[in-house]
Parts: structure tokens; C-alpha cells; sequence
């Protein structure tokens, strides 16, 4: 009920009497529901949840505080009846079609619509110690995966055998499912950032990236790490040095009160130093929940401030095209003096 007065009053503070939360992630947020057909609409006093004649069980069992009404027909119609006589309703911009939006505006009649950035978006950062034990335990088991994956990467192996083998690991321990497709990137498609397994075989030399995570509970972990196969080459261990210090520069320094920019230039400044920068492509990390992409952003264009409770990933990387690349990410807590770190696999230069 935290989660519903604090969504209250940011509706009050924006003058909004009511809200039609229909992004899923934020469904199962607020009021624990996980069916795939399911919107809530909530009013200063009341909290109900619409859905079809599937899930009417299965919400009274997860949606406690929440009035369940059954939606069969249309939705948008019940949806406008049971709202009633209002005369403002927020809408999620960041999640409803273009289509949606027109039939809910048919729907609503009289109500006037506003579509605005979902405030969940903002609430979703700052995680509860329930939550934070969800992803705590995702993050272990996807740390467990990575002592199980080791000695199966080898030359000969395939990038699509390994990822296949770290899903069954985690799927067969508890996981739910996996926070997003795992990448396996070998060799010269190292250097390309989100290298999803292919069919590549894995050869004498070549850095490996794997970059995965699993769901626990309903919340993600994430985690990357770079190792080699056979001999390093000097270049590979100067690259893997640099983004290792950048890393812990970043780890060492992240606190509440720092934004998302500086924060991404404790790493980034690093890699200056290496002559490594402009290989860095991408932001230093993203917050992780529900979905395994979210707020806040640790970039170069993120005024985010980090805050006490957020979890983020701390994930540098340089990518040199055609050659090879290598990321190192980590799954932090930002706590009141600092972070605690979620992922514990080695991140000492590995030679396999
Ligand atoms: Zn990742
Ligand atoms: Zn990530």
C-alpha cells in the first residue's frame, strides 16, 4: 500500500484526480498482479484492478487492496464506467499505442485525457529491501552460472551452446526466466556491444564476452564479464586492465548525491587516460528491476541523481571494431555511504 499513497501523491501534486495504469511492469508493481490482461484505475480513494474471466481468481489472490472488476466486453468502456464522473485522467504516454490512446479517448468521453511520462518510472528506482533481495538472488545465481560456464569455454565450442548452457543452469536452479537474451560475443563480434549468441565457434585467442541475467521473484539481475581463450595478447591485457580500473574507479567513488553524468565520468575519465575513451560507446550503466532496462541512466546526457536504494549496473567497455572488445558489469546497491556490490565473480584477467 506504500507504493499506492506514494503514487497518490504524485497524482496530488500534479493536480491529477485519477490514473489508468495499463504498462504491466507497473500492473504487477503496484498491486502484484502478473496476468498478461490487467489495468488499474486509481482515484484519490479507490484502487481497482480490471481484468478478463481468466485472471478474476488469480487477481483476487495477488491484488490485495485492489477492488477486482471483471472487464468482460470492452475494457475501455468498462474502465470509463467504473472511473465515473471525473474530469482529468492520467494516461501512460510511455506505453500506450496511438491506437489505445483513440479508443480510450472514445471511451472516456467527457474525461480529459493527459498523457504524461508514467510517475511508476520515477517510483520504480528506489527499491524496497524486498525487492532488493529478489535481485540479490537473481544476481547470485547468475554469479553461480559463470563458475558453472568456465570450463566449458574452449576453441570449438559454439557462442549458441554456451548461452544455451547458462540458461539451463539458471531455468534449472529457480529461475524464472532470463532478464533479456544472453549475449555470447567471441572473437572480432566481441566488439560489437550486444552480440546475442550465434553460431560462432569459439577460437585460440579470441576474448569472450557473456553478458546475461535471470529472474527471481520477478525482478532481474545482469552481469558481464570478458575472459580469453589460450594466450592474451598484450593489447588484450592492456585493454582489459583499463576497463577493469575504469570499473573500480567507478565502483569506488559511486554514492546518493552524485548524478548520472558524473557518475559516468568517473569511468569514462579513466579511459581517457588509456587513450581508450572514444572506444566507449555507450553509458556506464541502467537501473535494474522489474525490467532490466530502467531508471535511473549513468551516462554522458543523464541529470539522474543517484539516491540511496536504486540499483544500478557499473558496466564500462571498449569495443575496437574488427579486433575485439571487453565489458566488465557489475549489479550494485547504492546505499547511504557508497554501494554494495550484488555480483561477486572474479574479475581478475582470465586466461581459459
Ligand atoms: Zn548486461
Ligand atoms: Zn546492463
Amino acid at each position: 500500500m506504500e507504493r499506492l499513497e506514494a503514487l497518490r501523491q504524485h497524482l496530488k501534486n500534479e493536480n491529477l484526480p485519477a490514473i489508468l495504469v495499463t504498462n504491466p511492469v507497473n500492473v504487477a508493481y503496484l498491486s502484484g498482479f502478473t496476468g498478461t490482461a490487467g489495468v488499474l484505475l486509481i482515484t484519490e480513494k479507490q484502487a481497482y484492478l480490471l481484468t478478463d474471466f481468466r485472471y478474476l481468481e488469480q487477481a483476487g489472490q495477488q491484488a490485495a487492496g485492489f477492488t477486482v472488476v471483471d472487464a468482460a466486453g470492452d475494457i475501455w468502456e468498462k474502465a470509463a464506467k467504473t472511473l465515473g464522473d471525473v474530469p482529468a485522467l492520467a494516461v501512460e504516454s510511455d506505453h500506450l499505442t496511438v491506437d489505445t490512446y483513440g479508443k480510450l479517448a472514445q471511451a472516456f468521453g467527457k474525461t480529459q485525457l493527459k498523457a504524461i511520462i508514467s510517475p511508476l518510472r520515477c517510483l520504480r528506482q528506489i527499491k524496497s529491501a524486498q525487492e532488493i533481495r529478489a535481485i540479490k538472488a537473481a544476481a547470485a545465481l547468475a554469479d553461480q552460472a559463470f563458475v558453472h560456464i568456465l570450463p566449458l569455454i574452449k576453441p570449438g565450442v559454439r557462442e549458441r551452446d554456451l548461452a544455451l548452457e547458462l540458461e539451463f543452469f539458471m531455468r534449472r536452479q529457480s529461475a524464472e526466466g532470463l532478464a533479456f537474451p544472453i549475449i555470447v560475443a567471441s572473437g572480432y563480434r566481441s566488439a560489437m556491444p550486444h552480440g546475442t549468441a550465434s553460431d560462432k565457434v569459439i577460437a585460440e585467442g579470441e576474448a569472450v564476452v557473456l553478458d546475461f541475467g535471470c529472474i527471481v521473484d520477478g525482478y532481474c539481475s545482469d552481469m558481464t564479464r570478458t575472459v580469453f581463450v589460450g594466450k592474451v595478447t598484450a593489447r588484450q591485457r592492456t585493454v582489459y586492465e583499463a576497463v577493469l580500473a575504469a570499473q573500480k574507479t567507478a565502483l569506488a567513488y559511486l554514492q546518493p548525491g552524485i548524478s548520472g553524468r558524473q557518475a559516468d565520468s568517473l569511468a569514462r575519465d579513466v579511459l581517457k587516460e588509456y587513450g581508450l575513451a572514444e572506444y566507449f560507446g555507450h553509458g556506464l550503466g541502467h537501473g535494474v528491476g522489474r525490467e532490466v532496462h530502467e531508471e535511473p541512466r549513468l551516462s554522458p546526457l543523464s541529470d539522474d541523481m543517484l539516491q540511496s536504494g536504486m540499483v544500478v549496473t557499473v558496466e564500462p567497455g571498449v569495443y575496437l571494431q574488427q579486433e575485439f572488445g571487453v565489458r566488465i558489469e557489475d549489479l550494485v546497491v547504492i546505499t547511504d555511504d557508497g554501494i554494495c556490490n550484488l555480483t561477486a565473480g572474479s574479475k581478475e584477467l582470465l586466461c581459459l
